[in-house]
């Protein structure tokens, strides 16, 4: 008999009827004999009602009182839930986080589990119940009320699923998985049966948002095989997992994309020590993160070129943080471009097989798509392109790399 952690994000525990729908899943994998923890978040659009009621009283809240008024939201939904699994027959019990022991530090509204404390949920599924466990919150070491950040209730059910050391930890959410890429973008985008969790973090981060990435690293270090499924559609979803041995073929899992992004450089800045610190430095004192960066060659060993990308949001402020630091380093120029995005072909294959890049720049250039800026690691190649070649490149390389869906 398996131990199964269940987690039901907010659009699907978002109306009664709905509640009722998953009460009714749930049981069924009851009744197929496996132990069932469920984890909630709240119903959809609560969080956000809570969050403006507060900021209707206080632009900015007290942390540990929006905790309060926040976890909520959670409350309501194990509640209903349970009270749904009983009228169908299930026999259930709701705990809030503090009552199962979730316990976390202290940093209000961005909180990280220590560890959660299984004893009671243990007991009950032992006496056959099916336990519902509200996500996203937790108590720190003095008895407060902590939440984990918005999101949160993902990594509430992986951890809950690390805890109880259960089989698997399932996350139903209103898409049936992870795809190749973008549906949107791609109609023949194609679900994956299964990931690595590498592979996940990169396909998550770059914007294919199914899951909180910190619920996915969470799940890697711990172990914990993770399911991403439909609470509306059958199927088997996406299992997130570990690498297999034998990856015999060049495995490419997706193409992720960023569409916000900027890109800024700075000509003629003298080739010597400290430079890249002094046009980084004071971007990163405004809290503008830096993604990818490149230093040329200098072409008259006396002064180089220096390029950086940043999210499309700080392309202002960047630019006027660079022009300063241009007139301090007697820099020649300063050039932007906010009309870029970044491509990314995500796999653990690359590891293993060569020529995986040419194949790709071969793909962009057959359809004249300029690629303007490369960076790789073990497991990714990214280029920065036009934002106009968004949906061009990206069905190239799915092209390229055989990902379309047969038929
Ligand atoms: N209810 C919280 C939120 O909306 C947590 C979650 O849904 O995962 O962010
Ligand atoms: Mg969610």
């Amino acid at each position: 008999m398996s131990l199964i952690v269940q987690k039901y994000g907010g659009t699907s525990v978002g109306s009664i009827e709905r509640i009722q729908t998953v009460a009714v899943k749930v049981k069924q994998s009851r009744d197929r004999g496996h132990r069932v923890v469920v984890v909630v978040s709240a119903m959809s659009g609560e969080t956000d009602r809570l969050l403006d009621l507060a900021r209707a009283i206080q632009p900015r809240p007290s942390p540990r009182e929006l905790d309060v008024l926040l976890s909520t939201g959670e409350q309501v939904t194990i509640a209903l839930l349970t009270m749904a699994l009983e009228a169908a027959g299930c026999p259930a019990r709701s705990y809030t986080g503090a009552q199962v022991q979730v316990r976390t530090d202290s940093a209000h509204n961005k909180a990280r589990i220590r560890d959660i404390d299984g004893g009671r949920v243990m007991g009950d599924l032992e006496s056959g119940r099916v336990v519902v466990v509200a996500g996203f919150q937790g108590i720190d070491e003095h008895g407060n009320i902590t939440t984990l950040g918005r999101g949160g209730s993902d990594t509430s059910a992986v951890a809950m699923a690390a805890a109880l050391k259960a089989d698997e930890c399932q996350i139903y959410t209103d898409v049936d998985g992870v795809y190749t890429t973008d549906p949107r973008i791609e109609p023949r985008a194609r679900r994956l049966p299964r990931i690595t969790f590498e592979e996940m973090l990169e396909m998550a981060s770059l914007g294919s948002k199914i899951l909180q990435i910190r619920a996915v690293e969470f799940a890697g270090k711990y172990r914990v095989p993770l399911r991403v499924l439909s609470s509306f559609k059958r199927g088997e979803g996406t299992l997130i997992t570990f690498e297999e041995d034998d990856v015999e073929e060049a495995k490419i899992a997706g193409i992720a994309f960023a569409k916000d992004e900027a890109k800024l450089t700075i000509l003629g800045v003298p080739d010597q020590p400290g430079v890249a610190h002094k046009i980084l430095g004071p971007i990163s004192d405004a809290n503008i993160e830096v993604d990818m960066i490149i230093q040329n060659i200098a072409a008259d060993a006396k002064t180089t070129d220096f390029t950086f990308t940043v999210h499309r949001n700080d392309y202002g402020k960047a630019l006027e943080i660079l022009k300063d630091t241009a007139r301090a380093l007697s820099a020649r120029e300063v050039q932007g471009d906010e009309h870029i995005v970044k491509l990314s072909l995500v796999g653990v294959g690359m590891r293993s097989h060569a020529g995986i890049a040419s194949r790709m720049f071969e793909a962009l250039a057959r359809e004249g798509i300029n690629i303007r800026m490369i960076s790789t690691s073990e497991i990714k190649i990214s280029v920065v392109i036009d934002e106009k070649y968004l949906e061009l490149g990206v069905r190239a390389l799915h092209d390229a790399f055989g990902m379309a869906q047969n038929g």
